[in-house]
């Protein structure tokens, strides 16, 4: 077996690591993973670090769940993967009938693609390409909001807002009408400005996009259900689309399956990704309507253009199938309710803090902020490395501290993770003092 100095060396000369600069890459400590259990990330010599961070979100069910193993085991005997095109298979049509069921009603039809930002493109285009053959050709612009993330694709960027993801891109992105930020946390007037927006322009817009409930990227910024809503109501008066991105949100991350539920609103297009293969395997899907759908019936001309290689993925779906199965035979939302007040109770402790500003939660969500807001803020960072000494894995967004465990964390677990949150919170902050 390799040595992690090996390791760490090759990394550094042939991996080009995402969203880091090649110093920070030369520099900063790596942990090498050889395996993973539940919420542990365990390391060559056994040194295990739990995984705050639900490894970039995604991991709702824990690392390695026995179930999700199996599932892919047993269909990799089968069928790995097949062309979709004029065949089909199992796991691809039994999951999009299972995913009807358990999506918010009226949501029928179910397109694949890769990730989570490929599922936001095709939300985007069957937005645009419905009301270009269904006699509203005007219809092209699309309403988002401030500091939203949908993704790192050229199209999801367009929609997106989070400045230092998208700043060197801008001459490449279309553009896409947004309200100014929140103004001391208040998202009234945001949606105020969007509702106006639907009211006065409907006929350009082809769809309003949002991250339902909970803005990731944004730094975990959280706004209230009403507003979601209320929004919805304005799409419909509107006649237009709204677009719920469930990619972080999605499978229970914000205590209900789907953030949308909080409002009790049916989108016309819902992405999700992440936690739809339990976080074990890219795969996604595009939720849509009846009526959505219906507006591309009429001729090869009409048809959605677009698809993937590995679209509908027979270890995708397997694995999500088998998701599914567990989130309903193991109730995993309702036995996330204790955990989710158990997460909510200590972050909000974490006020008593000096330097500790905003702690939130919603469901198992929960953040703070320990110094300006935005990416490029140090001090999260310094915590992260508290952290990982003291045996958790943390990524912050800049300033912003977050911890999103998986749903099924066993007590002791999420006792210790927010132990260690906690420890190296008040060693950094204390420190400055
Ligand atoms: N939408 C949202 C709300 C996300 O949080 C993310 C990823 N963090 C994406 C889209 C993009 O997903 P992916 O990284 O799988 O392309």
């Amino acid at each position: 077996m390799s040595s992690d100095g090996e390791l760490i060396a090759l990394d550094r000369a042939h991996v080009w690591r995402p969203y880091t600069s090649s110093e920070d890459h030369e520099q900063r400590r790596l942990f090498v993973v050889d395996r993973a259990e539940g919420p542990w990330l365990i390391a060559p010599d056994g040194g295990r670090i739990l995984d705050a961070s639900g490894s970039w979100w995604c991991n709702n069910l824990g690392h390695g769940h026995p179930r999700l193993r199996e599932a892919i085991r047993r269909q990799s005997e089968r069928l790995m993967h097949c062309t979709f095109a004029a065949a089909t298979h199992e796991p691809a049509v039994r999951l999009a009938a299972e995913l009807v069921e358990v999506a918010p009603a009226g949501l029928t039809r179910v397109f694949y693609s890769d990730d989570g930002s490929t599922s936001v493109e095709v939300a985007l285009k069957i937005a645009f390409q419905y009301w270009q053959q269904n006699g509203r050709p005007a219809r092209k612009r699309f309403l988002a909001l401030p500091g939203a993330y949908h993704g790192d694709t050229l199209g999801a960027m367009s929609v997106g807002d989070v400045d230092e993801f998208t700043r060197v891109f801008k001459p490449l992105l279309f553009g896409v009408e947004r309200p100014p930020q929140p103004i001391d946390g208040d998202w009234h007037p945001v949606f105020e400005h969007l509702i106006e927006r639907l009211r006065h322009d409907a006929e350009q817009i082809a769809a309003v996009v949002v991250e339902p409930m909970v803005q990731g990227a944004a730094g975990m910024r959280m706004y209230p259900a009403e507003l979601l809503r209320g929004l919805h109501e304005a799409t419909r008066r509107a006649d237009t689309f709204l677009i719920a991105d469930e990619v972080f949100t999605g499978f229970g991350r914000t205590g209900r399956m789907w953030a949308s539920g909080h409002a009790e609103i049916t989108p016309d297009l819902l992405c999700t990704a992440k936690g739809l293969s339990g976080g074990m395997l890219p795969f996604a899907a595009t939720l849509a309507t009846d009526r959505v759908y219906d507006g591309f019936r009429g001729g090869k001309t009409r048809a959605l253009m677009h698809g993937h290689t590995f679209y509908g993925n027979p270890l995708g779906a397997s694995v999500a199938r088998e998701v599914l199965a567990i989130y309903r035979e193991e109730q995993v939302l309702e036995a996330a309710r204790p955990k989710a007040q158990q997460l909510a109770d200590r972050i909000r402790g974490m006020r008593e803090i000096v330097g500790v500003t905003a702690p939130r939660a919603l469901g198992m969500c929960a953040a703070f902020e320990v110094g300006k807001p935005g990416y490029m803020g140090t001090v999260g960072w310094r915590i992260a490395e508290q952290a990982l000494e003291l045996g958790a894995h943390l990524r912050p967004l800049g300033n912003t501290v977050y911890v999103v465990p998986p749903l099924n964390i066993g007590n002791a677990d999420l006792d210790r993770l927010l132990d260690i949150v906690r420890e190296s919170t008040e060693r950094v902050l204390l420190s400055a003092q």
